[in-house]
């Protein structure tokens, strides 16, 4: 059986341990390879080499950097298909949605490209007399990304172009359950010509996580994965005096107020709802129907989850398993308790028959109605193909139920009335905000980010707000006095003139 390694000093490293976890191809239940679990001294092995290739890197021209970036884009572009079938394979999403998420990462390459113009600082001469200031920003040294499971490739890339475009070494631990993808990129990254050391993939679980929080030669830690993780991340890289960005969990709901067009909603809560199996940070989870719209946007929406097709994602079928049986089981479960707390079943996932092997880790499309705040399939993150409906009598019960949320990542609205649109885009207290747009995740040259249980910190990714993360300021005053004319004690504080 294979084992898949670390990526260090630009090269794949067995690390020093003897533990490993099994890698599986969720289609098929089978295990497909073991991935090598970081010890400590992985880490420090891993720390060190990105330490002493940060060093030169930080040091060469913005040009150099920014065209190994270019080649980066163009390797990655012509092929994405190679990425997309490593994905599926250890994910399980379908392949389509794989190429998805590769094009989605590929954009935040696209936006590091323009990395020169992104660093430039501000210069304000003459600010008093024959004093110029100007300030400019510089990479922070050896940087750590610690990603989820989800986006085994979009995830990393919301972080790693621009940190690496900026000057930066970066640290990637991947998820342990789709862990090829890291490596894949590492090759990419050394065939586009970066130095070896610059992009290092360390492989593991916690005690990979722990290491990287608590090196004090990592600058900061860019995470995102499940709430509790994300603040535990987010509070032990802190004491550690790092700064950190910890993305964490969702449960995005989806207004319909009467004056939608069904229809289109309908298309849109099936497919933002049960794309990915679920397993997206900002899938719908919720859909809150307003007024008298219920019955029928229920009827709609489960006329449509029934032409899906389920099966083994690099086939040609409309969503794959989820990732491993452990998971399976528990959103299974979930579905057991809404059955239990008195939700109306529309349509039933537990009898699924998917185009695949028998042990594929298999589950179906799930729809409740009449499901209330207090259910545990409106109360957590399910993380599934579960949709549940929620009715509300009017807009404003709708925006109070999702402002009482713990969570705040994403949300949308569809509606035919303007104003009411505008109301919701100011009121709701949600980071990501989609108007007739069930999925809204922001172009790369804008931020990602959640609000309240779904972000610790006050950065999001990507965007100017991820060239900011990753560059600290520097303010430079200067003056080039005249020695035959200047000079003098002056012990009061400067004042300007
Ligand atoms: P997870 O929290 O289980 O794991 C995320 C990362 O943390 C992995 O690399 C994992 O190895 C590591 N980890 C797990 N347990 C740990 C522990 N006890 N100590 C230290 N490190 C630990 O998340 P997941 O199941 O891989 O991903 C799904 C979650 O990620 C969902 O909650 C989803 O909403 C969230 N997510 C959020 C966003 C966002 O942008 N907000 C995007 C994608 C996924």
């Amino acid at each position: 059986m294979q084992t898949i390694a670390h990526w260090i000093d630009g090269k794949a490293h067995p690390g020093s341990g003897d533990r490993v976890g099994d890698v599986t191809n969720p289609a098929t239940g089978e295990v497909s390879a073991q991935v090598a679990f970081a010890s400590p001294q992985d880490v420090d092995a891993a720390v060190a080499s990105a330490k002493k290739a940060g060093l030169d890197w930080a040091r060469t021209s913005v040009s150099a950097r920014t065209q190994v970036v270019f080649r980066f884009r163009e390797l990655l572009n012509s092929r994405k298909e190679e990425l997309a079938a490593i994905i599926t394979a250890e994910h399980g999403k379908v392949r389509s949605d794989a190429l998805g998420e590769v094009s989605r990462g590929q954009e935040v390459v696209e936006f590091a490209c323009g990395i020169p113009h992104l660093l430039k600082g501000g210069n304000s001469p003459q600010v008093s007399t024959g004093v110029d200031v100007k300030s400019i920003r510089q990479p922070l040294g050896v940087v750590g990304i610690i990603s989820p499971f989800n986006f085994p490739a979009m995830v990393p890339m919301w972080f790693f172009p621009i940190a690496i475009a900026a000057g930066n070494a970066v640290v990637l631990k991947p998820s342990e359950k789709d862990p090829s993808a890291a490596i894949w990129m590492a090759e990419l990254w050394q065939e586009a010509g970066l130095p070896d050391g610059v992009f290092t993939v360390l492989q593991g679980d916690k005690v990979a996580v722990d290491g990287l929080l608590d090196h004090p030669d990592v600058a900061a830690i860019s995470f995102v994965g499940s709430t509790p993780i994300a603040e535990y991340v987010y509070e032990r890289g802190s004491r550690a005096g790092k700064r950190v960005q910890a993305l964490g969990g969702a449960k995005n709901h989806m207004v319909v107020l009467p004056d939608a067009d069904l229809d289109l909603a309908a298309d849109a809560a099936v497919s933002a709802g049960y794309g990915s199996a679920g397993e997206r940070c900002m899938a719908i989870s919720v859909v809150v129907a307003v007024g008298d719209t219920g019955d029928t946007l229920v009827d709609k929406i489960a006329e449509r989850t029934r032409t899906l097709q389920i099966g083994d994602g690099a086939k040609d079928t409309d969503m794959g398993p989820l990732v491993t049986k452990v998971h399976r089981d528990k959103v299974a479960g979930y579905v057991d308790a809404g059955e239990t707390e008195g939700a109306t079943l529309v349509i039933d996932g537990r009898e699924v028959r998917a185009d695949g092997a028998a042990d594929g880790f298999w589950l179906g499309p799930t729809l409740f109605d009449h499901v209330t705040p207090t259910m545990s399939i409106y109360t957590d993150e399910i993380f599934g193909p579960v949709l549940s409906v929620v009715r509300a009598e009017t807009y404003a019960e709708a925006l109070e139920l999702i402002n009482a949320n713990k969570y705040g990542n994403g949300t949308a609205i569809f509606t035919s009335n303007g104003g009411a649109a505008r109301e919701f885009e100011t009121d709701v207290q949600v980071g990501m905000i989609g108007v007739n747009v069930p999925i809204p995740v922001p172009m790369a040259y804008y931020s990602f980010g959640g609000w309240k249980a779904s972000l610790f910190g006050d950065t999001h990714a990507h965007g100017t707000e991820g060239v900011h993360f990753f560059t600290r300021g520097k303010v430079v005053t200067t003056r080039w006095p005249d020695p035959a004319t200047a000079g003098g004690l002056e012990l009061a504080f400067p004042r300007n003139h």
